[in-house]
């Protein structure tokens, strides 16, 4: 937790923050560059003691721009890249006084839920290293879930916070689109791209995002709305809440544990008080979900990303003109489903393709987004199991790509990001060792009330009594 770590010695937590991230790296493949405590961004945070932060090691997915310190967001065409400038969160998490030791292993680009498409490699789950952490931000997930560090810093553009974090075992926040600024990360998919974090509790995951969060002027799309002092406003409360329980989520998992488990939550906080409503999507829509993100994401990824043709940027290998610099450089610093992303992302964005396909997916996420207000209307926050399983084998695939299961309850997250509304994944339980998680999402820029639910979500899961340790 935190505050283990604050009014202590900042440089003793440095080197205790560095052991543990060494330790991990050794077993879960989770870090992709150490920092060394006379790096500029350290000495910096050790002047900050005033800071909400002041002594905590943190870790930063390798897609946060970290000045003089290399960020490859591990793909080979960045494997050179020394960037010359902060992340706008760096800045605020290094005047925080908070210690970065180390850049997490991601999915390449931050493509990808399975942080198997690492150029480093996979990352292992810290529960059962036969299994994947969950990606793309699978390197700060396993790194908080395996108690490493208390705080470490992904990207969400479809769940990558949301879900690595249930796979884990610990808390991911993706808050409200605009709420923390995207300045100096990598981009991926700008209309869906959010900066999310991991925690160990609740109250931690409100603490960070007094830190986080702010207008910032090189970010356009960022808020500003003040930001509010979230670990102070806590309600702990469950008495009057009122949750919302998505039916189509819980009835396409086959996995009873996970079934029953989230039953026994909404009935204990139903006993203390929580008003549990129902509320169900349109199901088609629902099922659309998936197909219209990856159609919108590849198209926005392939444009975001033309500067990787290793003359602007990248690795450059070597052709006879600058065409088949490009070709070369990209088809060997991008690894195969980057590739195949590009080529989707760009016939989707061919003058006679976007009628039929990228606005038509842009109609479905409007529809969805609608549909969530509707169904919000009176309810504090949607709550559903984050995901349908625990964490894959690092073998296993996907069954039925066209059922339920998979398009409803495995990508349901989603729709935090076509919305932009807050969400967050807070461990439940256990399920053959491995741990299994609730989602919830709150009204946007309500980051309060998410929160305040996401505190009685983790009191009446138990989760820490039913952990049997790593
Ligand atoms: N798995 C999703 C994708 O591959 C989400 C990735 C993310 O959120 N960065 O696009």
């Amino acid at each position: 937790m935190i505050k283990d770590y604050l009014g202590k010695d900042a440089l003793a937590n440095f080197s205790q923050g560095l052991e543990n991230a060494k330790a991990s790296q050794q077993k879960l493949n989770d870090v992709v560059t150490f920092l060394s405590e006379d790096c500029d961004l350290v000495q910096e945070a050790i002047k900050h003691s005033d800071g909400k932060l002041y002594g905590l090691p943190i870790a930063l997915k390798d897609n946060v721009n970290t000045k003089g310190v290399k960020t490859t967001a591990c793909c080979h065409i960045l494997d050179n890249y020394v960037p010359e400038y902060n992340a706008e969160i760096v800045d605020k998490l290094v005047n925080a006084g908070a210690l970065i030791v180390c850049k997490s292993s991601m999915d390449e680009l931050a493509m990808g839920g399975s942080n198997l498409t690492a150029s480093t490699g996979p990352v292992y789950n810290p529960y059962d290293t036969t299994r994947i952490s969950g990606g793309s931000s699978g390197g700060s997930a396993a790194l908080v879930g395996s108690g490493a560090l208390s705080m470490a810093i992904g990207s969400d553009t479809g769940d990558s916070v949301r879900k690595p974090a249930a796979y884990c075992g610990c808390i991911g926040v993706k808050p409200t689109y605009g709420r923390i600024s995207r300045y100096g990360i990598i981009p991926y998919a700008s209309s869906l791209d959010h900066v999310g974090y991991f925690t160990q509790c609740v109250e931690d995951a409100a603490l960070v995002l007094e830190v986080l969060a702010g207008r910032d002027d090189r970010d356009m799309t960022s808020s500003t709305l003040p930001v509010p002092e979230y670990s102070k406003h806590i309600d702990t409360d469950v008495n009057g809440k009122v949750f919302g329980v998505i039916d189509n989520v819980v009835e396409a998992i086959d996995n009873p544990e996970i079934v029953s488990q989230f039953n026994q939550l909404l009935t204990e906080m139903e006993a203390n008080g929580a008003t549990i409503k129902h509320v169900r999507y349109d199901e088609a829509l629902l099922k659309a979900l998936l197909p219209a993100y990856y159609l919108i994401a590849n198209c926005e990824a392939s444009a975001n990303h033309s500067n990787l043709d290793g003359l602007r940027f990248g690795v450059q290998i070597d052709g006879a003109d600058s065409a088949e610099i490009m070709m070369n450089s990209r088809t060997k610093g991008l690894g195969p489903l980057i590739r195949k992303r590009f080529v989707i992302g760009s016939y989707g964005l061919f003058e006679e393709n976007q009628e039929r396909l990228f606005k038509k997916a842009q109609k479905i996420r409007r529809l969805i987004t609608n549909q969530t207000k509707e169904l919000m209307e009176g309810i504090d926050c949607l709550i559903a199991p984050a995901a349908p399983g625990i964490a894959p084998k690092l073998d296993g695939g996907v069954s039925d790509q066209l059922g339920n299961e998979y398009l409803i309850a495995d990508n349901w997250l989603g729709i935090g990001n076509f919305t932009g509304y807050p969400s967050m994944t807070i461990p439940l339980g256990f399920d053959q060792g491995c741990p299994i998680a609730t989602n919830i999402m709150a009204h946007p820029f309500n980051e309060e009330m998410m929160f305040s639910c996401g505190y009685s979500v983790e009191k009446y899961s138990h989760f820490n009594d039913k952990k049997v340790g790593l």
